[in-house]
């Protein structure tokens, strides 16, 4: 009998868009200058406490033309390592958080490159309304578009705590409002470590999104970025971070909780070394990476294993 590899132990991302566009897709991280009510005094001006500060002050929508710049000089890239198809990710702060037709603006610059196939936007919870669904929607027509919403935790005492400035009600909503348009594919951005919570409180969130039956899944460790409110935090010890294994292992624990059909997009984070604080081992992604893999393997377990639905 054939071993089952690691990519079938959980839905892989890569995986996943190879079989959907028949070949390496690769995202194209775009900052196109949306800011985020959670710094800019509209829900509060501190911000998450995680979250670094740097970069906006003065923030301002991009030209279209700046967009076109950091879309082609990306592209070029990609494809002189033989990368054929790729996928517009509107990353950094709240990309929905803008008036419609500024959005539309925005997010028809990416019409002018026949090799995007698929469109990401990351957001708030709390900055996804009718009309920018309705928006969002549109795009369906000619791409595969994916909503990335922002939750960390079905917790509110730890939204509260992460002064995130939206409760897991509003996550709720978004996703049912979402729902209206099958076509629009979702994925949920989770932090695993946050302060105070329990390997309990996590799987409680792994099956909420499991009941969602949401389609997509990141995941990073809490970690600590220098200058952030987080950072004098744990300079006090007034935070505890997960070790690498305890890691591994609530990674492989929420997997098991998950829906078998949601894409894990992605299972660690990148964060600079000159700005990492800690935890240290956050830099050996590929070592995490395949470490969960392993636990997986060990544990003979799988994404879905105790899936109910
Ligand atoms: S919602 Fe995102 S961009 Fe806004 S403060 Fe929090 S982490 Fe930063």
């Amino acid at each position: 009998m054939t071993e089952p590899g690691p990519a079938a132990r959980y839905r892989r991302f890569s995986d996943y868009l190879k079989t959907r566009f028949g070949g390496p897709v690769r995202k194209l991280s775009l900052d196109a200058g949306f800011s985020c009510p959670n710094r800019d005094g509209r829900v509060s001006g501190d911000g998450c406490v995680f979250c670094d500060p740097r970069g906006f002050t003065g923030r301002a929508l991009g030209t279209p033309a700046a967009l076109e710049a950091q879309i082609a000089g990306q592209i070029q890239k990609g494809q002189e390592r033989g990368i054929a198809r790729f996928m517009a990710y509107f990353q950094p702060y709240t990309n929905t958080y803008a008036p419609v037709d500024s959005l539309r603006s925005t997010y028809d610059v990416i019409r002018a490159f026949p090799e995007i196939k698929a469109l990401a936007v990351g957001t708030r919870p709390d900055c996804v309304d009718a009309d920018r669904l309705a928006l969002l929607a549109e795009y369906t027509r000619d791409y595969e578009v994916w909503l990335e919403l922002g939750l960390q935790s079905i917790h509110d005492e730890t939204l509260r705590r992460l002064n995130r400035g939206h409760d897991a009600r509003d996550f709720f909503l978004a996703v049912e409002a979402a729902r209206r348009y099958p076509e629009l594919r979702l994925c949920a951005h989770v932090i695993l470590g946050l302060p105070g919570e329990t390997l309990e409180q996590e799987l409680a969130t792994a099956r909420a999104l499991g009941a969602l039956r949401i389609e997509g899944v990141k995941f990073h460790p809490l970690y600590v970025v220098a200058g952030t409110v987080l950072a004098e935090e744990y300079e006090q010890n007034l935070v505890t971070l997960l070790s690498r294994g305890e890691y591994v292992q609530r990674v492989g624990s929420f997997l098991e909780q998950l829906w078998p059909e949601t894409v894990i997009q992605r299972l660690s984070a990148d964060c600079p070394p000159e700005f990492l604080v800690a935890p240290t081992w956050l830099s050996e992604k590929s070592a995490v990476i395949a470490e969960i893999e392993a636990w997986l393997k060990n544990q003979d377990t799988r994404q879905g294993k105790k899936y109910f639905s």
